[in-house]
C-alpha cells in the first residue's frame, strides 16, 4: 500500500505500513502462539503542521489502537512512524521519554482518565514534575496558566475530579496535556462520552488551542458527524485498514467507499427536505473478526456492491483525486 502524499516539507507525521498485531497465545508452562489480532494492518497517512485529520470508524476497528501506536504506548509490529523526520519505532528509554513531551493523548472518558485522589493542581501539575519542567511556585503559576487557557477557575486547583462536571473533566484533561507544550495531540473520542450540548463546547476549545498554540491534531471518532467541523482531512477505518481519505469536503460530498457511503448515510441532515429523502444504507452482518479477516476486500462481507474480485484480491490504496486535492480509496469499484 502505497502512503498519501502531502509536500514533505509541511509534514509533521508519517505513518507508513504501520502494523499493530496482538498475539493469541495457549498454554499454561509453554506459552504458543496460535494466531494474532490484527488490530491495525498496514496503515500509511501523513499529517502537516497545524492540521487536524479525522480518524473515523466503528468501535473495534483499530483506531485507538493506531492513536497508542503513533505516539509508541504499544509497540508497533511492523512499520515506520515518523515525527519531523525522526523515526520513533526505534526510540528507547530516555530518548522515547523526551520525545513523549512533543506528543500527548486526550482520552474518551474523562473521568477514568483522572486520578481520583489527587487535586487538580496534582494531576494537571504532574506531567511538569515528570519531565522536570517546573517546581514549586513555578509550577503552581504554570497549573493555573493552564487552567485560565482551557476555561476553568484558575482558583480550582485544590479541588477533586468528582466535584466537576463531564465537560469541565475533559478540560482538566486537556488542560493536562497541555502542561509539557506538545506540538501533536492524538485526542481519542473526546466528546464521545459527553452531552450533547457540550461537545460542541469542547471541540471549539480544541479549535482555539489549535490556532493559538499550533497543534496537529489527530482526531479519533466513531461516527462521521463528530469530526466533520475540526477536520481538515478524514481518514475512515475499517478492520485495521484505511478504507479512504481525502478532505473533509470531498468525503462528504463524493465519498468514493461503499464503507463511507453507509457511515455517511446515517448521519443526520439539518435540513428537513434532505432529510426526508435521505436513503439510510443499513450494513448487513457483524463487523467480522481482526484474527481472521475476509479475504481480498475485508469489507466484502458487508458490503452492498460486492464483486466476485472482491473476494480474491485486496484492492489497492488509489489516489482518485489529482495530486493537488488527493482522494484516496481502496475499492475494486475504481
Ligand atoms: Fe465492496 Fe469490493 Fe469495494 Fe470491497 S472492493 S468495498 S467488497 S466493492
Amino acid at each position: 500500500m502505497s502512503s498519501e502524499n502531502g509536500s514533505k516539507k509541511d509534514v509533521l507525521l508519517e505513518v507508513k505500513g504501520l502494523k499493530m498485531y496482538f498475539p493469541i497465545t495457549k498454554g499454561i508452562i509453554i506459552q504458543r502462539k496460535i494466531a494474532d489480532i490484527k488490530a491495525v494492518d498496514g496503515v500509511s497517512f501523513s499529517i502537516k503542521h497545524g492540521e487536524t485529520l479525522g480518524l473515523v470508524g466503528e468501535s473495534g476497528c483499530g483506531k485507538s489502537t493506531t492513536g497508542r501506536a503513533i505516539l509508541q504506548l504499544y509497540r508497533p509490529t511492523a512499520g515506520s512512524v515518523l515525527f519531523e523526520g525522526v523515526e520513533l519505532t526505534e526510540m528507547k528509554g530516555e530518548t522515547l521519554r523526551r520525545q513523549r513531551r512533543e506528543m500527548q493523548m486526550i482520552f474518551q472518558d474523562p473521568y477514568a482518565s483522572l486520578n481520583p485522589r489527587l487535586t487538580v493542581g496534582n494531576i494537571v501539575g504532574e506531567p511538569l514534575e515528570v519531565h522536570n519542567l517546573a517546581k514549586g511556585k513555578e509550577r503552581q503559576e504554570r497549573v493555573q496558566e493552564l487552567l485560565k487557557l482551557v476555561g476553568l477557575n484558575p482558583y480550582f486547583v485544590n479541588r477533586y475530579p468528582h466535584e466537576f462536571s463531564g465537560g469541565q473533566r475533559q478540560r482538566i484533561g486537556i488542560a493536562r496535556s497541555l502542561a509539557v507544550n506538545p506540538k501533536f495531540i492524538v485526542a481519542d473520542e473526546p466528546i464521545s462520552a459527553l452531552d450533547v450540548s457540550i461537545q460542541a463546547q469542547i471541540v471549539n476549545l480544541l479549535e482555539d488551542l489549535q490556532s493559538s498554540l499550533g497543534l496537529t491534531y489527530l482526531f479519533i471518532a466513531h461516527d462521521l458527524s463528530m469530526v466533520r467541523h475540526i477536520s481538515d482531512r478524514i481518514a475512515v477505518m475499517y478492520l485495521g485498514k484505511l478504507v479512504e481519505l481525502t478532505d473533509h469536503i470531498a468525503l462528504y460530498e463524493e465519498p468514493l467507499h461503499p464503507y463511507t457511503q453507509a457511515l455517511l448515510s446515517a448521519v443526520p441532515i439539518p435540513d428537513p427536505y434532505i432529510e426526508e429523502k435521505r436513503q439510510r444504507i443499513v450494513l448487513e452482518g457483524d463487523v467480522p473478526s481482526p484474527t481472521n479477516p475476509p479475504s481480498g476486500c475485508n469489507f466484502r462481507t458487508r458490503c452492498p456492491r460486492a464483486m466476485d474480485i472482491c473476494a480474491e484480491k485486496d484492492p489497492e490504496w488509489k489516489n482518485m483525486g489529482t495530486p493537488e486535492n488527493e482522494h484516496w480509496v481502496a475499492c475494486h469499484l475504481y
